[in-house]
């Protein structure tokens, strides 16, 4: 800063600026790093409108006070770790308002030093940014949905597969996958009209979502191939489930007053989790390969990969 800003503005008046700013700014004394954690010293008026909480509820505690459930661990790791090497931050964290909404903000840490140049405090200077960590999430849910039935696509049923896969081998439980293609769809599309297809499309979404348990996953993989997963389900259960599904779906059709030619049936290939597979793609081409045999012996059947 300009020595003349410095002669024309007094600490007063740096006072009053940094106390009606708009971004919200909170002080913290420097240690100790380790619980209980340093205390804040100083919030201004924009801090307490964003958490809620009034000066005096805040003064005096750790920050940490204003996470949560959902504040993620591995961030408040990397703060720390950055905070103990007095290195100037900067970051995106969930808080949690007194409330008890979440918000997001965007903030930047810098050291403070003393006389001697230690690092006696911190400023976090900060800003909601939580409005538009709602437009990636809306972009996100879209980028990973299927339009037309409203099931996981192709990427999300890969990004779940590989979680449920990595969460299977942990635990040593089975995972089953499953792989459903309609028997002779093109024939409903080319006798009914393409909407007809789609309305098929549609029955069997939702055929496969209420066939399964809350924890299990449907998703569409492609035009007329659809996929579970099914995690702690064995080879067995599994069976039960897709005898279910094909059961629902003759009867779901009817419901749904399509003709009865466009009721068509559903080839499936199963595999379950082995020893050697590494991501869920290892899986799903053998429950390919299971659907294929599956279509070659006649339709209307499942298939088991061995
Ligand atoms: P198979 O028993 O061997 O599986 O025969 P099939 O007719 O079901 O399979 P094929 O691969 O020959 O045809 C799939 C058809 O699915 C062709 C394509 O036009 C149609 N299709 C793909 N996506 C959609 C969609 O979103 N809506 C509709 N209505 N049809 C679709
Ligand atoms: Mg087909
Ligand atoms: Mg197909």
């Amino acid at each position: 800063m300009s020595r003349s800003v410095q002669m024309v503005l007094k600490l007063r008046d740096f006072r009053l600026i940094v106390e009606h700013a708009s971004d919200a700014i909170m002080v913290t004394e420097a240690a100790p790093h380790r619980a209980p954690g340093p205390k804040i010293v100083y919030v201004n008026q924009a801090f307490c409108q964003l958490c809620g909480y009034e000066k005096s509820e805040i003064l005096g505690r750790n920050p940490r006070f204003l996470q949560g459930p959902q504040t993620d661990p591995a961030m408040l790791h990397d703060i720390r770790a950055g905070l103990e090497l007095g290195r100037p931050l900067r970051m995106q964290l969930l808080n949690y308002h007194k409330s008890g909404r979440s918000y997001w903000v965007e903030m930047s840490i810098m050291p403070l030093h003393d006389d001697n140049g230690l690092v006696s405090h911190f400023v976090a200077i900060e800003r909601d940014v939580t409005h538009w960590h709602s437009v990636q999430d809306a972009l996100y849910l879209l980028a990973v949905t299927d339009e037309l039935t409203g099931l996981p696509n192709r990427r999300m049923f890969a990004e779940l597969g590989n979680k449920y896969l990595h969460l299977a081998q942990r635990q040593a439980t089975p995972l089953s996958v499953v792989m459903l293609d309609l028997d002779h769809f093109k024939q409903v599309n080319d006798r009914f009209g393409h909407q007809m297809g789609d309305s098929l499309l549609r029955v069997v979404g939702r055929v496969l979502s209420q066939g399964i348990r809350e924890s299990d996953v449907a998703g569409r993989l492609g035009g007329e191939e659809f996929g579970l997963l099914l995690p702690e389900t064995s080879q067995q259960e599994a069976l039960q489930v897709i005898h279910r599904v094909q059961a629902m779906l003759d009867a779901a059709c009817r419901a749904a007053s399509l003709p009865a030619e466009a009721c068509v049936t559903l080839s499936v290939g199963l595999a379950m989790l082995g020893a050697k597979d590494k991501a869920l793609d290892d899986i799903l081409h053998r429950a390919d390969e299971a659907l294929y045999a599956a279509k070659k012996l006649g339709r209307n059947r499942v298939e088991i990969s061995l």
